[in-house]
């Protein structure tokens, strides 16, 4: 069985179409991107998942059950840690958290314990008695996601985790992501880190305009709409081939550092599928 199968989904605000049929299954445990310029439709696409926007057309189904026949069980296998904070930002972390445990029907004791363990673990726990609003925007960001874990969901939903995050925050919270996937969390991401998308998921759909224009792991895209050759002192030379590259690096006249390999990357397949760069910038 898949964790979410998403079929024929379109959704019409009054002038926009922001989803104009997307098909799309993500498998249990997988790890998994969505990418889009402003406005492709991803976050649209996740509201639809999570059951906060109904699909003028099409269905959702969660672990096989459809999510406007059976919300509420839908609801109790996501986590959603979502763009815009959903929060009184006048409460304490712990308490934010306590309180949703206390939504899901968490015990209270549990729902004390488990709030605790995952402020240590998301490097938040000397923050727990600190209102929502005093935190920077990473260690916000990181309570959301926190917060979302709170039911130990089977699927974890990320609308743009790392926003205004810094790097080595980003790092730490790529690890706990890892190791959430890796313990069978399903995970769906949407970044405008094209670096991050690459970095953890086994495979991203590229949304733009309310559609799908291509799907599948990373590498793969990359190989397939990337020309792959190698530069030798500022010159491209044809495809890139293990004896070539063997052969320019044992050429005395040529050192390691003058030969390049341009492989491709992501952010390309992206700017030539869309026509524009992540961040809006024409291409
Ligand atoms: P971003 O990367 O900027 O967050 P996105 O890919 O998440 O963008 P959506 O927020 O899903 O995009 O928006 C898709 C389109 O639907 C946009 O044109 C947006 O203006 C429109 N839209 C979204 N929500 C509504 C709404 N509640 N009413 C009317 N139009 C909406």
């Amino acid at each position: 069985m898949d964790a979410v199968r998403i079929t024929g989904v379109r959704k019409r605000y009054k002038r926009v179409e922001a989803l104009q049929g997307i098909d799309l299954v993500i498998p249990i445990g997988e790890f998994f991107g969505l990418l889009g310029p402003n406005g492709a439709g991803k976050t649209t696409l996740i509201k639809s998942l999570v059951g906060l926007c109904r699909p003028t057309e099409g269905s959702v189904t969660i672990f096989g059950h459809e999510t406007q026949q059976e919300p509420v069980l839908c609801k109790s296998f996501l986590g959603l840690s979502p763009q815009e904070p959903n929060v009184d930002r006048y409460f304490t972390l712990r308490k934010i958290l306590e309180f949703h445990g206390g939504y899901y029907g968490l015990e209270r004791p549990l729902r004390k314990k488990r709030a605790l363990e995952l402020l240590e673990q998301f490097g938040l726990g000397d923050k727990a008695d600190d209102e929502y609003w005093k935190l920077s925007g990473g260690m916000q960001k990181r309570a959301m996601i926190a917060r979302s874990l709170m039911t130990n969901p089977k699927i974890l939903i990320l609308d743009e985790p790392t926003a205004g995050v810094d790097v080595e925050q980003r790092h730490q919270l790529w690890g706990c992501l890892r190791n959430l996937n890796r313990d069978g969390t399903t995970i769906i991401l949407t970044t405008h880190y094209i670096d991050e998308a690459e970095e953890l998921c086994e495979r991203v759909a590229i949304i733009d305009q309310g559609k799908i224009v291509e799907m599948g792991p990373p590498q793969e895209l990359i190989a397939r709409h990337c020309e792959q050759y190698i530069e030798v002192r500022g010159k491209k030379m044809k495809k890139l081939t293990p004896e070539l590259l063997g052969a320019l690096s044992q050429a005395s006249e040529i050192s390691p550092q003058e030969i390049a390999v341009q492989r491709g990357s992501l952010e390309q397949v992206f700017i030539k599928l869309t026509g524009h760069s992540i961040d809006g910038g024409g291409s």
